[in-house]
């Protein structure tokens, strides 16, 4: 099986894709700010205290799902490690050279960085128990810090099938779909599942129905509309009339499509989020632009 584009563990690929979409117009502060992240979390990867917490989150992921316990990941193991990451990821992305990171989301990463390690580790576990939990501009910081534990927790966890698993939450850490992605008949990845969703937090790729709103579970054709960008075959904007909320779709299938790194092109195509809020629409999780 192949592994999924851009999938845990792949910040390189990541990093390499971001840097070449870096001019996209409209999008370059949040793909310079999503380069610096990229590049802070590959090199915090290889630290042995991350690989070890990594470890610790794994480490029981086959019995739990034997049981069907969900998510795989062991979560409170790894609040610690998360919480001490967060000042270093503010360190390295708000150092001067860095990347501009607007206001006010870099004082909120110094504040948090600043804050007592109770607060941290509470602020932690919360954003672990439900991301939505926690005030978004912190939910940034604390995913910088915890991105290279969980994705390399998630890069050794075995995904379950769509007859084990159909939620709209990540089977492997809770986390929420930060995109959705139509795979490449060829299998691409999980032949027969040609929709996944993709985890904002691990980065896992998971099978998921594919004309069922992400947000609300609505199926009824009518109640869903699917809108094509203009130039951009490959990407689309999947709104639900009954919650309105939205998800972008990535069609890996289409013309020039053989690139896109999906996680990436959440960023690079900020302008598509401007015009789904135009029409009303918003989403579940924020993209890295929104924050
Ligand atoms: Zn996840
Ligand atoms: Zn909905």
């Amino acid at each position: 099986m192949r592994k999924p584009r851009g999938g845990p563990g792949e910040f390189g690929r990541r990093l390499a894709r971001a840097q070449r979409v870096a001019s996209t117009p409209g999008a370059r502060e949040p793909l310079a700010v999503l380069c610096a992240v990229l590049g802070h979390q590959g090199v915090r990867a290889s630290d042995p205290t991350v690989t070890a917490a990594a470890a610790l989150t794994t480490a029981a992921a086959e019995q739990r799902r034997a049981a069907n316990r969900f998510p795989l990941l062991d979560l409170p193991a790894a609040v610690d490690q998360i919480a001490a990451e967060v000042p270093r990821a503010a360190d390295a992305l708000l150092a001067p050279g860095g990347p501009t990171v607007p206001e006010p989301l870099a004082s909120a990463g110094q504040q948090l960085a600043g804050a007592p390690d109770a607060e941290l580790q509470a602020q932690t576990e919360r954003w672990l128990e439900d991301p939505t939990w926690v005030e978004p501009r912190s939910a940034f910081w604390i995913g910088v810090a915890a991105g290279p534990i969980l994705e390399l927790g998630a890069a050794v966890a075995t995904v379950p099938p769509r007859n084990e698993w159909i939620g709209a939450a990540c089977p492997v850490c809770g986390g929420t779909a930060q995109v959705s992605v139509i795979a490449e008949e060829t299998g691409e990845f999980m032949a027969g599942s040609p929709r996944s969703l993709v985890c904002g937090r691990c980065a896992t790729w998971w099978a998921f129905a594919r004309a069922t709103c992400v947000a609300c579970g609505e199926a009824q054709p009518q109640r869903l509309g699917s809108y094509v960008a203009e130039g951009m075959p490959w990407a689309r904007i999947d709104a639900c009339n009954t919650c309105h909320g939205y998800v972008k779709t990535f069609d890996l299938r289409q013309d020039g499509a053989v690139d896109l790194v999906p996680l990436v092109e959440d960023t690079a195509t900020v302008a598509l989020d401007l015009w789904a809020s135009d029409q009303g629409f918003h989403r579940p999780v924020r993209s890295l632009a929104g924050v």
